[in-house]
């Protein structure tokens, strides 16, 4: 048996329920199989793959607070610090009721590579807790956190693991954890990313993922001799990625007919209203119903459905496996030309397949999504060097390090034999440099 076969199963085996995890690193490892196969002694005898799937520690812990009726409640809190090969471990944490460790893992394996695209000295992890925000008064989520952080804050640091948001973690929830790390610590450093602008935040990292996800995007469009301008996109979600995927989308001159949430989606034939989505989502935290009150020409749908739009360009920005293979199907047979994965592992491994195969460009989320992290990290170099860059030169360094981004992955897939196939490229790109830094830095 090959040794990318051998340690897939060990995973399988030795993590069982843990499918989101399985699904992540058989991507991962099958793309990787040629450098592996070219490299298999040293790799064996060094363990590396093991090393590499095995996160360095993981922390789960009780989580009690109480809600607004005097009831103690109790959730569940996780940090996966997975790799620190090239940096301090960095990655958002998530609050949501569907997580457990499975989810965590898979989300700090891939941010191992990830980080290691940007070509910023950042290490992986990923953390959460199954708490959910939605429906909590702003006293609930605030007692929530201070007693998150309380756990937390010991294995937490500017120089050591700096998390950051993700889904259900926007600016309130970091603005309550830096609060209470700084009240138990007290100590002012950089330990979150995604603060506010008043204590440290950085300008365009709200808007960095999905700002990123359209450079990269039009960054592989224009190399491939087409110009996003003109282009129709679906988008999916409405959060954080989401909205401002839309808005750079539409500022590159893309028209962007689609988004959808937990509970629906909504098609705008003339092209979304970016204030009444912002308005809808970011101010009153509502459901997408309320958008035709906006756009009385727009269509709302229950349940799924926008990948079966007619479109050029599909941007999944809401969560991980909500493009399988039959959307996948829909959007090759509307002639779709591109899916770049706004969030994590949004496609299953079968409809990517489908899509690489049918001739579709797919940029995976380890690159595509990768602005948001890379801002992070420049929201830490500003925090250690007390100083705040102006939006132009933090959104201008996130529009080189993502066309880098694809410029890597791009001459890595070339390298290898796989041309145009930028999953492979991807993982192939993040791997090199982690490995490179494992080696250097012996059995660790
Ligand atoms: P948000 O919480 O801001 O938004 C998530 C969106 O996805 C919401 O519209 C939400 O709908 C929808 N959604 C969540 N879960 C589901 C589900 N199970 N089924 C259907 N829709 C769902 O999160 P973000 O925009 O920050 O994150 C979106 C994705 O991007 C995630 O995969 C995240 O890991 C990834 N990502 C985020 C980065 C960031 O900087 N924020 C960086 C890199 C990746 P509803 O409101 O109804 O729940």
């Amino acid at each position: 048996m090959s040794y990318v076969d051998e340690v897939i199963e060990q995973v399988v085996k030795q993590n069982p329920a843990e499918p989101e995890f399985h699904q992540a690193v058989k991507e991962v490892l099958e793309s990787l199989r040629v450098v592996v196969d070219a490299n298999e002694e040293k790799f064996r005898k060094d363990a590396l793959l093991e090393r590499l799937v095995n996160p360095e520690r993981q922390f789960k812990f009780r989580v009690p607070w109480v809600d607004d009726k005097g009831q103690v409640q109790v959730n569940t809190g996780y940090r996966v610090q997975f790799n620190s090969a090239i940096g301090p471990y960095k990655g958002g944490l998530r609050l949501h009721p569907s997580v457990n460790l499975g989810i965590i893992k898979f989300l700090g394996f891939e941010q191992i590579f990830k980080n290691s695209l940007t070509g910023l000295p950042i290490g992986g992890g990923k953390g959460g807790s199954d708490f959910d925000p939605k429906g909590k008064s702003d006293r609930e989520v605030m007692a929530f956190c201070q007693s998150f952080i309380t756990e937390l804050y010991r294995y937490i640091g500017a120089d050591t693991d700096v998390p950051a948001g993700d889904i259900g973690t926007g600016a309130r929830e970091i603005g309550y954890m830096y609060g209470q790390y700084k009240r138990i610590k007290g100590v002012y450093e950089g330990v979150l990313t995604g603060k506010g602008l008043s204590y440290g935040g950085s300008l365009a990292r709200k808007e960095a993922t999905g700002f990123g996800l359209l450079y990269i995007t039009a960054e592989m469009l224009k190399s491939n001799g087409q110009d996003i301008a003109g282009k129709t996109v679906a988008v999916s979600g409405s959060g954080n990625v989401a909205i401002y995927a839309t808005q750079k989308a539409q500022e590159l001159g893309a028209k962007v007919v689609t988004v959808s949430d937990s509970t629906g989606w909504v098609y705008d034939p003339d092209g979304i209203d970016l204030e009444a989505l912002k308005e809808i989502k970011e101010v009153k935290r509502a459901r997408l119903t309320e958008y035709k009150n906006y756009r009385p020409n727009s269509e709302y749908h229950d349940g799924k459905g926008v990948w079966t739009v007619k479109v050029d360009i599909a941007l999944p920005c809401a969560t991980q496996n909500e493009l399988d293979l039959e959307d996948a199907k829909a959007l090759v047979a509307n002639g779709v030309m591109a899916v770049c994965e706004g969030a994590n592992m949004p496609t299953t491994l079968e409809a990517t397949e489908y899509l690489q195969k049918s001739g579709v460009y797919f940029l995976p989320g380890k690159a595509a999504n990768a602005g948001g992290v890379a801002t992070s990290a420049l929201e830490m170099s500003q925090n250690s060097e007390r100083l705040s860059w102006s939006f132009e030169e933090v959104d201008s360094k996130l529009q080189g390090i993502m066309v880098n981004i694809f410029h890597n992955l791009d001459a890595a897939a070339k390298k290898y034999g796989f041309d145009g196939n930028y999953v492979v490229g991807a993982n192939i790109a993040g791997f090199e440099k982690v490995v490179d830094a494992m080696t250097a830095q012996g059995i660790v």
